[in-house]
């Protein structure tokens, strides 16, 4: 068909559907004639001729104006000036939608040879096409495409061929669209394996010499059979497409020699009574081959397909395949969805065996747990089955699945855990985005990796996938390990020169072995985490070394307790001695003292029974008092180690270390340190707030109410008493 023949696509339409809305189709085909002007085909021929003869396989399918005008429009969108909104402007939303469904399924980048991926990209397929009509455009696109294929570059005909085989041709199939399924697959066999077509063809042009007309003597010989048992049925006879031939072969390892692999017959009949009475007349007249029935009709397919199948001995003992079924099941079985759109005499088919698309997917996965047709793709398919999940591609074109929701993070760490670990950035079809973009099917995604890139905690906030989690999780881990052990080495070096010796490998090792721990690394990773102290792996090691100081013990640091009357320090705002102290009596608990300025104190306001006076002892008391200390420092290798080291030379324990607000360049942490008393405080906060890589220093007070941790730690006195 030419440019010019608008009036030829509309007489075939009115043919079969004369409520068509012509002007529509007129319009249309003037606008895509308008814009796709001066663009030409590989074969030279002006490019409007290709939508044209789009629409026209559809027409040729009986199918309605939407998807024919959207056939003569589906490629302005992608090809001309063409937008959406111009095309929802001139034709309506439903056009619109269809033609931009069209689009989609022609961006995506379908350069994978990776078979594998075929069953992936169908689903994608599948799942952007809201509206199957979007499939069947395309569909009749491919196969104009594959028909006029030997106009293109040569490798061109073979990636195009390859598509084909794996995705478009298997998508007619289960469409129910056979008649479309064997020319793509045919067309596609002849570009991808032109030797072994060619051979078919000579071995099946000479069984045709040996044995004559077959197809006319089978016909007649069926037909005879017929008339006897006076049913009423046309009957026909067709060699079937080399690739299906080729296909059987490989798949039985059989060459091609009885005519039943060449062959096939079908017989059409009104009603479904006579296909039983046919299938009697046939079986009366040649054997029937053992497991070759199918009765299709008893139990139809999922997408629809109703027929019986038989195959009989028949003249000179030769295998005859015959199909048999009624018009309106013949319909179906080679049109398949699409019978769902076609029109006849200006009405849409009432084929009661036309499946609604929406009700055929709503049965499959219900007809898949009956183990039916396990085989067929659609069984797993459901448009909104995939409404949580997205496919999107990988720069080679491979498909990655993810669930919907899914960041580049995800994909990165879908494809590798290195890819993931090292992630500093991402393109999505080729345009910079933040990493929480979410990725959208069918989008190309690719992972801008750098050297020395580690994962983040916030990155845990933005992935998706479970996957993507754990491994980001396993990295922080090791990461805080490695911190752990440097700043373990920081501590144990000070601990140990504190008494005149060296925290060496060997040192360490003997500490592993009687604390029971696996090595040297062990201990300095749980004196970096806190878990360990210092002081008592130097105990541990040289228990002659660490000073019996001259100290007052802490069960009589507070004057002023009631004979064996215990304390603790309240945690909300860590009392030190040399600090005004006031107590609060607890019946059977002993005395929790507070400082004298501490805001916990005002719910004891009206209850001055409880208050005891007291005071710290004056004179040494052993560094044991824990206070919290919010820092802010440089995010710097070795400053946090240094900062130990200045805690530690003035003498303080570190008892824990939190980290908060993890930032590029600085972050947040709350070292706990255990002090003697109000000077010693001053001592350590003094040095810290001298390091040029400490931002900001302040006691924190408060602690267990005003911190954002995920637990209350709190440390008492008595407890802090069983771990030493
Ligand atoms: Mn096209």
């Amino acid at each position: 068909m030419s440019v010019g023949d608008v009036e030829d696509l509309v007489t075939l339409i009115r043919a079969y559907n004369p409520k068509s809305d012509s002007e529509l189709i007129r319009r249309a085909h003037a606008y895509g004639e308008k814009m796709h002007e001066g663009q030409f085909r590989h074969s030279g021929e002006p490019y409007f001729t290709h939508p044209v003869a789009v629409a026209a396989i559809l027409a040729e399918q009986q199918l309605d104006d939407a998807s024919i005008v959207t056939a003569l429009l589906h490629d302005t969108i992608e090809d001309t000036g063409s937008t959406f909104g111009e095309i929802e402007e001139k034709f309506g939303r439903e056009i619109a939608e269809l033609v931009d469904g069209v689009t989609k399924l022609t961006n995506l980048q379908l350069n994978s040879t990776a078979s594998r991926q075929a069953e992936n990209f169908r689903k994608l397929f599948i799942a952007i096409s809201k509206d199957m009509r979007v499939i069947l455009v395309k569909l009749a696109d491919r196969l104009h495409n594959m028909r006029t294929i030997t106009a293109m570059r040569p490798e061109k005909q073979v990636q195009k061929a390859r598509e084909t085989m794996d995705i478009y041709a298997p998508l007619a199939g289960r469409m129910g669209m056979q008649w479309m399924r064997e020319e793509l697959e045919d067309l596609a066999f002849k570009v991808l394996n032109p030797e072994g077509r060619a051979s078919i063809i000579r071995r099946f042009i000479r069984l045709q010499r040996e044995s004559g007309d077959v197809i006319h003597k089978i016909t007649g010989d069926i037909r005879e059979a017929l008339d006897k048992a006076g049913v009423e049925a046309e009957v026909f006879g067709r060699a079937k497409k080399p690739y299906s031939i080729w296909r059987k072969m490989q798949e039985k390892e059989q060459s091609f020699s009885r005519l039943s692999d060449i062959y096939g017959f079908r017989v059409i009949t009104e009603t479904e009574d006579e296909c039983y009475r046919v299938l009697g007349a046939i079986h009366r007249r040649w054997r029937a081959v053992p497991g070759r029935f199918k009765d299709y009709i008893s139990q139809p397919k999922t997408n629809g397909y109703r027929s019986i199948h038989t195959t009989v001995s028949g003249r000179d003992g030769k295998r005859v395949e015959v199909q048999i079924r009624t018009r309106q099941m013949h319909e179906v079985a080679e049109t398949g969805v699409a019978a769902h759109w076609s029109y006849r005499d200006g009405v849409r088919v009432e084929n009661p065996f036309a499946v609604d698309p929406a009700k055929w997917i709503a049965t499959l996965t219900e007809r898949f747990d009956s183990g039916e047709d396990t085989d067929e793709f659609l069984e797993h398919v459901k448009l909104e089955m995939y409404a949580d999940q997205v496919f999107c591609f990988t720069p080679k074109g491979e498909v990655v699945k993810l669930p919907r929701g899914a960041t580049p993070l995800d994909f990165a760490y879908a494809v590798h855990t290195d890819i993931g670990d090292g992630c500093v950035g991402a393109r999505i079809d080729g345009i910079r985005v933040p990493l929480w973009t979410r990725i959208r099917n069918g989008q190309s995604v690719e992972i801008i990796t750098a050297e020395g890139q580690s994962p983040q905690a916030t990155w845990l906030d933005i992935v998706a996938t479970g996957r993507a989690k754990s491994a980001i999780r396993r990295r922080l881990r090791e990461a805080d390990r490695s911190r752990f052990i440097k700043l373990g080495r920081e501590l144990a070096r000070v601990a140990f020169e504190h008494v005149g010796r060296k925290a060496t490998d060997k040192a360490l090792a003997t500490a592993a072995r009687r604390l029971g721990l696996k090595d040297g690394d062990e201990v300095l990773a749980r004196l970096g985490s806190a878990e360990l102290v210092a002081r008592d792996v130097v105990a541990l090691l040289y228990p002659e070394a660490v000073p019996v100081a001259d100290e007052i013990e802490v069960e009589s640091a507070v004057v002023g307790l009631a004979h064996g009357q215990s304390f603790e320090r309240a945690p909300c705002c860590q009392p030190v001695p040399g600090e005004r102290i006031v107590g609060i009596a607890f019946r059977g608990h002993g005395v929790v003292i507070h400082a004298i300025d501490c805001d916990g104190l005002e719910e004891f306001a009206e209850q001055t029974e409880r208050w005891v006076d007291l005071h710290w002892q004056p004179g040494n008391h052993p560094a044991v008092h824990t206070v919290s200390l919010d820092l802010t420092i440089a995010n710097d290798a070795g400053v946090l180690g240094r900062i130990c080291t200045l805690i530690g030379e003035q003498g303080a324990n570190i008892s824990d270390l939190e980290f908060l607000d993890r930032k590029p360049d600085f972050y947040r942490l709350i070292v706990d340190v255990d002090l003697s008393g109000v000077e010693h405080l001053h001592k350590v906060m003094t040095v810290l707030e001298a390091d040029s890589d400490v931002a900001t220093i302040r006691r924190l007070r408060d602690a267990g109410r005003k911190l954002p941790r995920p637990e209350e730690k709190v440390r008492s006195e008595g407890e802090r008493d069983v771990q030493a």
